[in-house]
């Protein structure tokens, strides 16, 4: 934190009055009041809970008579029954450290009749001001002037009663104080028009006043401000240098700072708009050494930090802060805080924001809010041209933008086109369409040319984002703030991003691959809890207990018992959470290291990782959750102790920064990164992986540079069964649906139920260092997962079981006997030879049967970082690295030596809706 910018400096004002720093709030309408100008109480913690770090708050203007409200809600300082209210909003602002200013004005001729009872208005001239429609006004006559100046005193006084530690008169806005200075508007004869010196008797005469009224009844130290419009269209109007020489009598008379009134800081004339010297610049140079004692207010356009050192580099004195305050409440400590700010706000933060009801309908509002509940993402409309690559397949799509949606995505006409793509480009179109998205499903059999027809898309929509953002005179590389930044779009990135979102929190998805999904969407067994609701109805007894303890056992004791608990627990209302979002696990199986029936799968039996990736990811569609994909993290970002943000680069290679009071990583393991495998098990060299590309541990070595502890690194699971050739996964379903493994010589050699690392282990410990996982149509039946395995080419079948043997080379009366004796053992219920006791479903008899070859591949990394139960991340002290958060398998700790099959969708979904959870509060509070 940089105490010694120059905007935290306090100003001595020539009275003496001390302002604690530069900075302050300006005054913006609400139109809050009651219909009478009375304070409402929305109106009085409006100002509070944006007082405090900020130096000084000037409060709207307030009318001083009843013929004086420019705009519906104004409030008023009109008479003494205003007082009680007013007095708590000085009260507010002055208990939390600001000083309280008040701003006094009459609207004149700028008041409609019908804010005034049909009144007409009053001005110094019957004139009506320059626009269509307004009223012709009331000349005041020469003793209603003399009764408005004490009506401007009676303000002053009854302001220090409530009070305030000043006022600021309003000259500005073509109000009533400058219609009389002004020749447009003043043409009176008598002593109040005439030559400027004429003119400029009201507004003196108001100074003085309000002079009389604090000297008589509040102490020196009572500050007087005057605001000024410098300069006015019209002709004849108010020109510069008319200001400068009031602004010079007024600075005479005495004052404690002039404020500009404009819409940027560092406007030029809007009279003389052939000359660009801002008028700042052109006040410095003319004004005489009297008015120079006087500190000047700059406002306008001023966001972030560098914009207020930027109005004191330019000459101002002092910098009143206007949207910024309505956006961020706490704007002051933000920037002390180098936070960096963009003038939005979230469409459902107006309780949280305290911004009064009619203000947030007020345009100046209106204009800031962005609807999250739509995608922050915006298109240039048009027709983009992608190229799509696969395999074969090489071609060009349109794909059609308007400025939030898809509107069409079109085949350029390619005569050579393959007609099978051109079903599998439909129905892909319709789905994208219809979700208004590219992250769909992919279309079976079709998967790869899927995944680039959806790229292509993705990719087009970022082109035309980009171009958007660059026409609304933006930079696409510019930084973007969100609440939580999720990275990895895995299922403990997904989940983490849905609850994050239903918290409340504005969230982004950085996933480095071409596709969503991580690892997740190749899990096939399912998702193990007890004490299910879908236990209960399958009649499964199973407690938490034994679900921990089984838990324990596999992981060799080695778990970290504090959040083995907590995932024990928390595994039924994660499969609620699932079934909430329409992703039913109700089909229930076992895998190696349970004794009881607790994986929970899909309906159809299909592999758990596909489903739930389409699951969650139509949940983060519906919910417009942007995922940036191609777009990797290279750095997590820390400032002041905390994590900031992250840093991405994309896929064209552009580098930006994306700030957030919590990352949430959800990397993944680092089964991909065979250096980093290798340099913790050296055994494990040459080892094929049944991971995706996308698992190498970037998100652990980003935590490491944050101090991030780690634990089990050296825990490398290896999964028994994976075919070589495709390193594809055989999942452990096949075997708890009654499979067997056999060796080359066609015995069977272990208990196939048991822990992943034992099995593994006899495997490597066989001759041949791989065996068959055998099964029957009845085992194919009950498992989707054995149809897709056909269908990729690696399953040998036969209508018997000697004639597979003599597929697999293997002596055909040894196998056939195998399975003789091992469907004894079932329907016996008890295995004599290796003591296997689940998954006995029924007698491997009924054809065709089925092999494949298998032999294990680095499948998990049960190390990982560290994490407290709330899933911030910890460093070697234990202490948490705050605003890190971390979910799924980057996290060490839960699965001990070894994770059981089932546990690591559980592990995501659980640990990600926590994360989700712990960093959206941490994110707002
Ligand atoms: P989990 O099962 O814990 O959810 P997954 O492996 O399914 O883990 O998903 C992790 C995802 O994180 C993968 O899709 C991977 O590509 C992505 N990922 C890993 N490192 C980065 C990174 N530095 N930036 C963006 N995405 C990353």
């Amino acid at each position: 934190m940089n105490k010694l910018t120059p905007v935290l400096k306090p100003l001595t004002l020539p009275n003496g009055a001390v302002l604690k720093n530069r900075l302050l709030m300006a005054p913006m309408t609400t139109c809050t009041g009651f219909y009478d100008g009375t304070v409402t109480s929305e109106l009085v913690e409006y100002y509070r809970d944006r007082a405090g770090s900020i130096g000084t708050v000037i409060v709207e203007c307030c009318f001083i008579d009843r013929l004086g409200p420019a705009f519906p809600g104004a409030i008023a300082i009109d008479s003494d029954d205003k007082i009680p209210g007013l007095k708590k909003i000085a009260d507010a602002i002055k208990s939390k450290g600001s000083k309280a200013i008040l701003q006094i004005y009459h609207g004149g001729r700028m008041v409609e009749p019908e804010l005034i009872g049909g009144r007409t208005p009053v001005a110094p001239s019957a004139i009506a001001a320059p626009r269509e429609g307004a009223t012709t006004p009331k000349e005041l006559t020469g003793e209603e002037v003399e009764t408005m100046i004490t009506k401007f005193g009676d303000a002053v006084n009854r302001a220090i009663k409530a009070g305030f530690d000043g006022v600021e008169i309003h000259g500005a806005n073509t109000y009533l104080i400058q219609q009389f200075y002004s020749q447009n508007s003043n043409q009176r004869t008598d002593k109040w028009g005439g030559d400027r010196d004429k003119r400029a008797l009201f507004p003196m005469e108001v100074l003085e006043i309000t002079h009389k009224m604090a000297k008589r009844f509040a102490d020196a130290s009572f500050i007087i401000g005057y605001r000024f419009s410098p300069e006015e269209l019209e002709v004849p109007g108010i020109r510069f240098d008319d200001t400068m020489y009031l602004l010079e009598k007024l600075a005479a008379r005495g004052l404690d700072y002039v404020h500009f009134s404009v819409g940027q800081l560092l406007r030029p004339s809007i009279v003389d708009t052939q000359d660009p010297t801002p008028l700042i610049t052109k006040f410095r140079a003319m004004r005489s050494e009297t008015l120079a004692k006087v500190p000047v207010i700059g406002v306008g356009g001023v966001v972030n930090k560098s914009d207020a050192e930027s109005a004191l580099e330019h000459g101002f004195d002092l910098v009143a802060v206007g949207k910024a305050c309505i956006a961020y409440p706490d704007w002051a400590d933000r920037i002390i805080n180098n936070d960096h700010l963009e003038l939005y706000i979230d469409s459902h933060k107006r309780e949280e924001l305290n911004i009064p009801e009619p203000l947030w309908r007020f345009s100046l509002v209106d204009a800031m809010i962005r609807d999250t509940s739509v995608t922050g993402r915006k298109y240039k409309a048009g027709v983009y041209q992608e190229k799509v690559e696969a395999e074969a397949l090489k071609l060009k799509i349109n794909v059609v933008l308007d400025t939030d949606r898809i509107t069409d995505i079109q085949l350029v006409k390619d005569d050579s086109l393959d007609v099978d793509f051109t079903t599998t480009f439909e129905s892909l179109r319709t789905r994208m369409l219809v979700a208004n998205s590219p992250h769909v499903d992919a279309i079976t059999g079709a998967t790869t040319q899927s995944e680039a027809l959806k790229k292509a898309v993705s990719r087009a929509m970022t082109t035309s984002n980009k171009e958007h953002v660059i026409d609304e005179g933006g930079n696409p590389q510019a930084p973007q703030n969100f609440d939580v930044v999720v990275i990895g779009s895995g299922g403990a990135g997904l989940a983490a991003a849905i609850q994050a979102h239903d918290d409340g929190a504005h969230v982004v998805i950085i996933e480095k691959m071409p596709t969503i999904g991580g690892n997740t969407i190749k899990a096939s067994v399912g998702m193990n809890a007890a004490e299910t609701r879908f236990q209960k109805l399958k009649g499964i007894e199973d407690s938490k207990d034994l679900f921990y303890d089984e838990t324990l056992k596999g992981g060799k004791f080695k778990n970290n018992p504090v959040l083995l608990r907590e995932f024990v627990e928390l595994a039924p209302e994660a499969i609620e959470w699932l079934a909430a979002k329409e992703i039913e696990l109700n089909d229930i199986t076992i895998t190696g290291g349970m004794s009881i029936d607790r994986t929970h799968r899909p309906a159809d039996r299909s592999a758990v990782g596909g489903f739930l990736i389409s699951g969650l990811v139509k949940n983060i569609n519906k919910r417009e959750i942007e995922v940036l994909l191609e777009t990797s993290v290279s750095e997590i970002l820390f400032e002041n102790g905390a994590v900031s943000g992250v840093q991405v680069v994309d896929e064209y290679n552009d580098t930006r920064i994306l700030n957030a009071k919590s990352v949430i990583v959800a990397t993944g393991g680092f089964s991909a990164n065979r250096n980093m495998v290798v340099s913790y098990r050296p055994d494990l060299d040459g080892f094929v992986t049944t991971n995706h590309a996308g698992a190498t541990g970037s998100g652990i070595a980003m935590l490491q540079r944050l101090g991030a502890d780690t634990v089990d690194m050296g825990e490398i699971q290896i999964h028994p069964t994976v075919e070589q050739t495709t390193s594809y996964l055989i999942s452990e379903a096949i075997r708890g649906g009654g499979a067997i493994l056999v060796s080359q010589a066609g015995h069977r050699f272990y208990n196939e139920m048991e822990t992943r690392d034992k099995v593994s282990a006899e495997i490597i410990g066989l001759p041949e260092k791989s065996a068959w996982i055998i099964f029957d149509e009845q085992v194919r039946a009950n498992n989707k997962a054995a149809d897709e395995y056909i269908a990729k080419g690696f399953v040998l079948s036969a209508p018997t079981p000697q004639e597979l043997a003599v597929k697999l080379n293997m002596d055909p009366q040894v196998l056939a006997d195998t399975l003789e004796r091992y469907n004894l053992f079932v329907v016996a219920k008890k295995d004599e030879d290796f003591g296997r006791t689940t998954a006995l479903r029924h007698p491997l008899n009924q054809g065709p049967f089925f092999a494949i070859r298998i032999a294990p591949g680095v499948h998990h990394t049960m190390g990982g970082v560290t994490i407290n139960p709330d899933t911030a991340v910890l460093d070697a002290q234990k202490q948490i690295i705050p605003g890190a958060w971390a979910a799924g398998e980057v996290v060490g700790g839960i699965h001990g030596a070894n994770r059981i099959g089932g546990n690591a969708v559980a592990d995501i979904i659980i640990f990600g809706t926590l994360a989700g959870r712990k960093a959206t509060a941490f994110s707002k509070a």
